[in-house]
Order: structure tokens, then sequence, then C-alpha cells
């Protein structure tokens, strides 16, 4: 096992270390614990050999210095610096040193099959574990549903703008099947720790197959993005109450947020995901999709 960088890990796979490698990330968002105590549990049982990957596992914990503030960020959103070199701050830094990481096991390992980032939402989810998917280029490699669902995941977003998220930076520049995994709430109890995603995390890379074959029939509840609601001027502000759960649903012709072009309707049924008004002008406030299976 060699740390490559500050809380960045490569533990090689004992048989094959050169054949394909895997990234597992946490604390992107400094206060995100559940994951981040989850991950931690895994690299103790790296560290006593309980536990030895299949393949070569690079293991990130994203914001150390926002994890030891138990802080969100410290200067900007790290999962908004990927693939944008111009961006300055604590976080910009630590995204290049990321990047970087990531290109080294690229090289090591000749391909890398996937990734998951973990992250924690801030409110409660109607759909309390959910994955989302960078824009992506064709299918993913693996047959996804059952591995997710096997995880306590019972929703999928697809989105469709393109954002500098970690998981869609390792999908552009890897072809990597990467994800986003929201894994609960601040709120909830799994933020201080979380066995089921150990658990899960632990069978992911030790023999994902053997999941795989138990969860066939995986329903997954799966929703593309319809609307992007940016924040475009200082008038913008939500019509709906900000704190209701992720995945709430609005019929269509529903009042959702008014801002300097005047109020926005829908134009169909629609779910809201990642409500927060406050972030700065011409950042994303929330998501509105739609439900396609
Ligand atoms: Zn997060």
């Amino acid at each position: 096992m060699e740390e490559w960088l500050e809380q960045v890990w490569f533990i090689p796979a004992e048989t094959k270390p050169n054949s394909v490698g895997i990234i597992i990330s946490c604390g992107i968002h400094g206060n995100e614990t559940g994951p981040i105590v989850a991950c931690n549990a895994l690299l103790d049982l790296v560290r006593s050999k309980q536990l030895i990957p299949a393949v070569s596992l690079l293991l990130i914990f994203g914001n150390p210095q926002a994890i030891n503030a138990k802080q969100r960020y410290l200067d900007f959103n790290l999962n908004r610096l990927f693939g944008n070199s111009t961006a300055g701050g604590t976080e910009a830094q630590r995204a290049r040193q990321l990047e970087q990481a990531c290109h080294r096991l690229q090289q090591q390992c000749g391909r890398i099959r996937w990734h998951l980032d973990l992250h924690s939402t801030i409110k409660p989810s109607r759909i309390e574990r959910f994955a989302l998917t960078p824009v992506t280029r064709g299918e993913y490699q693996l047959q996804w549903r059952p591995l997710l669902y096997a995880g306590g995941f019972r929703g999928l977003v697809r989105q469709t703008r393109r954002a500098n998220t970690f998981s869609q930076y390792t999908h552009d520049h890897f072809g990597t099947d990467s994800f986003t995994l929201e894994c609960g709430s601040l709120l909830q109890p799994t933020n201080q720790g979380d066995n089921a995603l150990l658990e899960w995390l632990v069978a992911m890379v030790t023999e994902p197959s053997a999941l795989a074959s138990e969860h066939q029939d995986a329903p997954l509840q799966e929703f593309r993005v319809a609307e992007d609601i940016i924040r475009h001027s200082d008038q913008f502000q939500f019509m709906i109450d900000e704190q209701e759960p992720n995945f709430s649903p609005h019929p269509k012709g529903s009042l959702i947020y008014s801002d300097r072009d005047g109020p926005f309707y829908t134009s169909e049924q629609r779910y809201s995901l990642f409500l927060n008004s406050r972030v700065e002008v011409g950042q994303r406030a929330g998501l509105l999709l739609e439900r396609i299976q």
C-alpha cells in the first residue's frame, strides 16, 4: 500500500497488480461523514490484511482540510472544480492533484474499470440512497443495476448537463463507469457510521460478481434531469418549500421558482432534487427530474 498524496492510497491487487484499476472516493465534501467513516474502516481492513482487493484500488479521501474542519469545503465546492484548470484556491489545487493521481492509476493499471464517488445529501430524500451518472458517452461496461441495488441504492438519476464533478472527469478522461453515490442524508444516523455501506464496498472490491447474481431483479426507479435550476440573479427565490425532501413530486403546471425573468412553471410532472437557493449567482440551485422508468 502506498500513499500517493495526502490521504490518497494506492492498494495493489495481490495477484494481478497491473491488470485493471478501480477508484473509491469520499470526503469530496468534508462534512459527509458516513462514507468517510466507511472508507476509513475499509482502509483499516486493508492495513490489517483482512481485505485484499481483487483489482488495484485507489482509495481517495477527497478534501482532508475540509474533513478536519468538518466543513463542506474551505474556499470553493471541490465537486465543481474537476477538469477546470483555470480555477484557484485550496480546493482547485486539490482537484489538480486528484486528477494527476487518477492519471497515475491509469498508467499503472492500463485501464480504470469503475469509480464510485461517495456523498451524503444535505436533506433527507424520498429515495434514501441513489446514484447519479454524469453525462455519458455510450453504455457502461458493467451491469450496474444489480450491483447498486445490493448496496441499497433504489434510484438512478441520469444527468444531462455537464458539470465539473469528479465522476464526470473520470468518465470523460478514462472511459470509466463513474457514479456519484448519495449514501443517505447528513441528518440520518448513517452519517455517523454506515456498516451496510462498508459491507457493500468490501463486496465490491472483492467479489462483485456474487452481488450481481444475487440481485438480478433490481427494480431501481430511474430519472433523467429535465431542467437545471440556475440562480441567475439576486431576485431568485423558490416558490415551493425549499426544505422538502429530495424527489418530492410536482404536477404539471406547478410554480417552482421565480427569478429576474419571471416565474417558472413545470411543463410536465417533475421531481425536485438538491434544492439550495444559497448558491452564487450563475450556480445551480437545484434540479428538476422526469421519471423514465
Ligand atoms: Zn457531497
